[in-house]
């Protein structure tokens, strides 16, 4: 087809371009080809692929990692495929997930996709391969070949007239050449396309001033990343190293510190934690903190798939609610309801003795409490006070919601040494919960906060309500309480912190750094000499290096990253702006997924899906799950159209 450059004319088959060859790359290149394979085009197509991490599997699944670091996600709750009755515009395409795949890889049972596609995996998969059940959390690694293998699926569905040009190099910039974007990559290729997609996950935000001063100081600062791309092998054993952040990020550096660096967690029943830490002698110790100050809970060990959680009370309010919906107001009272009623119920079933009145009349006491006075969209507390004192006395094992989205309050004056008892005897508390699983009453409410974000995301995206305070302290909390370490990651914590590897400072810390005077032109490769120094009310540590363990999203009004810069300096995003107030995501249109310019078009080739769009649409972090219709896929299959419409082949 014609294509108007600043040269002339081109004829040239179209093009399209995805940047990003992870998850969402893959999936939307599966999803051209159904929409090709169902409607044919008359005219060629050229797909570049452009990926400067591994093509098919992408920067955070690269199959060449190390197995030491896991999915958070359970093999049997994964796919990349559509499944029937999902919506989307192109037919379906039934696949395995990540544990049917497995079980293929195990001769358990066959697909014809995987027959038609057979993929040795090297020796050093068997074991994990042999062992792996539904609930398994899979090596990162294992996924990867998990995604390469959907990849090779994705490329034999392309019809013959497409032609797939991979570049496993960085996409710089793109501009607008006449009709068409001519995108910049770091070797030197200019890419011209038709239709472009960003498909590029978790592009880092520019340092803050005070993390950039970190860096300035020469003080060994690790910043944020993708753990297994952060640089830990300049933490020295034995060295004090200061960790922000409790979540995934802090479990999968404790992991590449300690079992990385030779070390063992063995079983040992005498333990609290269930394990004993044999050390290498190369380990550092993590003095580790955070702004909750706790460690992410474990994920329950149900020995199966997860249970569904009971939501009806919330999704009765999403029903019944209207634009703009208040989480606070319209939503969390109703998930509070359901989140206690979930307690009560397990209780009931557990322990009933606990219980002073029958179930149904506690289900009428948490249904009849009037929350409307406490409800609130500057906090999530007062409805759970509410709820709390009204079921106080119902049963001689009270709920207290507050204490488990703020685990260390009140405890401000203790020392380091009796913050430290308290955390351990929380932390084994946690362990048995886990442990206990759907018995466990505390275990069934939190995962009623964990399942209830995926509904009122959707409820308030796209602005439909306010980014108010009260859903974004529901949102934080619902992470730490679901989207936790698998329970070994806890054990093995607690097992750090009794071997006196691992320190919890406390909550909200302060940073500060300060170098030695004679250090600044040392010229050690470890740094200059200095000294970390963090506080959380009366307690502080010190530390010689600092690693932020998080992963702050993408931001596009700040990114560093030269495309996103390029972008905005080319006006073809602006941040969206919801009431008027801006976000990091840029602005994309919901049919489509095309670009919003600053002055309200739409751009005529650019789209951008999944994780910098966050702040938009719900739901762009996890990984498809089977059964769900996930959005994911729905967003890759509008994409998918959009880049065919917009290249002129529909
Ligand atoms: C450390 C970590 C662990 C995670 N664990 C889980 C988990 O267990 N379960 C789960 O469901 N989700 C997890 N996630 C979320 C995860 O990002 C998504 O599930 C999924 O990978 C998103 O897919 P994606 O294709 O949108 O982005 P990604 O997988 O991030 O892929 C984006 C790709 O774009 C490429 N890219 C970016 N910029 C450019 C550029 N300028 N030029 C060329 N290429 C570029 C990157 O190299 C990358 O390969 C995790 C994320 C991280 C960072």
């Amino acid at each position: 087809m014609p294509t108007q450059l600043s040269g002339g004319f081109r004829f040239v088959a179209a093009s399209i371009a995805i940047i990003g060859a992870g998850p969402r790359g893959i999936s939307i290149t599966e999803r051209l080809a159904a929409y090709l394979r169902a409607t044919p085009s008359k005219d060629p197509l050229t797909l570049h692929i452009i990926d400067d991490a591994q093509i098919g599997a992408g920067r955070v699944w690269n199959t060449t990692q190390t197995h030491t670091l896991c999915m958070n996600t359970l093999a049997g709750a994964v796919t990349l495929f559509t499944e029937p009755g999902a919506t989307v515009g192109a037919p379906v395409l039934e696949g395995p997930t990540m544990y049917e795949w497995i079980q293929a890889l195990r001769g358990e049972h066959s697909h014809p996709l995987i027959d038609a596609h057979p993929h040795p995996l090297p020796t050093t998969f068997t074991e994990e391969i042999r062992t792996t059940r539904p609930e398994s959390n899979p090596s990162r690694a294992l996924y990867g070949e998990y995604l390469r293998w959907v990849w090779q699926v994705a490329l034999a569905q392309l019809p013959e007239y497409v032609t797939v040009v991979e570049h496993n190099t960085r996409a710089r910039s793109i501009r607008e050449d006449g009709d068409a974007d001519a995108i910049e990559l770091a070797d030197g290729t200019v890419v011209h396309a038709d239709a472009t997609v960003l498909a590029t996950g978790w592009v880092l935000p520019g340092l803050s001033p005070a993390q950039q001063a970190f860096t300035d100081s020469g003080v060994t600062y690790i910043g944020p990343n993708n753990p297994v791309e952060q640089d830990v092998d300049r933490l020295a054993p034995g060295e004090q190293v200061l960790v922000r952040g409790m979540g995934m990020g802090f479990f999968d550096l404790m992991a590449l510190v300690t079992i990385g660096r030779g070390g063992r967690f063995v079983e040992d029943a005498s333990t609290r934690s269930g394990l004993r830490y044999e050390p290498s002698g190369r380990e550092p110790h993590l003095a580790v903190t955070s702004g909750r100050g706790y460690p992410y809970l474990p994920k329950s060990e149900y020995h199966s798939l997860p249970p569904k959680a009971d939501l009806t009370r919330l999704r009765a309010a999403i029903a019944n609610s209207q634009a703009p919906v208040s989480f606070g107001r319209d939503l969390w009272p109703a998930l509070a309801r359901d989140t206690y009623a979930a307690y009560y119920t397990t209780l009931a079933r557990v322990r009933p003795q606990a219980l002073k009145l029958p179930l149904d009349e506690v289900l009428a006491a948490i249904d009849a409490v009037d929350l409307d006075t406490h409800a609130s969209a500057a906090s999530i507390f007062p409805v759970a006070e509410a709820l709390s004192a009204a079921c106080a006395d119902l049963t001689t094992e009270p709920f207290h919601l507050a204490d488990w989205a703020d685990p260390l309050a009140g405890t401000e004056t203790l020392s380091l040494e009796e913050l430290n008892h308290h955390i351990g005897q929380r932390m084994a508390a946690d362990i048995r919960e886990a442990v206990a699983a759907a018995d466990s009453p505390i275990k069934a409410g939190l995962w009623v906060i964990s399942a209830g974000r995926k509904p009122s995301a959707i409820a308030t995206e796209n602005g439909r309500g306010p980014r108010e305070a009260a859903l974004s302290q529901y949102m934080a909390f619902g992470q730490m309480v679901g989207s936790g370490p698998p329970l070994f990651r806890t054990r093995e914590l607690l097992a750090l912190t009794d071997a006196s590897l691992a320190t919890f400072l406390g909550p909200n810390p302060t940073t500060e750094v300060s170098t030695s005077d004679s250090a600044s032109d040392s010229g050690s490769d470890s740094g200059t000499e200095g000294t970390y120094t963090a506080r959380s009310h009366s307690r502080s540590v010190s530390a010689t290096a600092l690693v932020d363990a998080f992963l702050p999203g993408p931001d596009v009004r700040t990114s560093g990253d030269a495309l996103v810069a390029s972008l905005r300096n080319g006006s073809r995003v602006r941040p969206f702006a919801p009431g008027g107030v801006e976000t990091a995501a840029p602005e994309t249109d919901a049919s489509t997924r095309r670009t919003v310019h600053p002055d309200g078009t739409l751009d005529a080739r650019l789209h951008i899906v999944g994780i910098p769009t966050g702040k938009q649409w719900a739901d762009t972090t996890i990984s498809p799950m089977p059964g769900t219709n996930p959005l994911m896929l729905q967003e890759t299959d509008k994409t998918a159209l959009s880049l065919l419409r917009q290249a002129g082949l529909r």
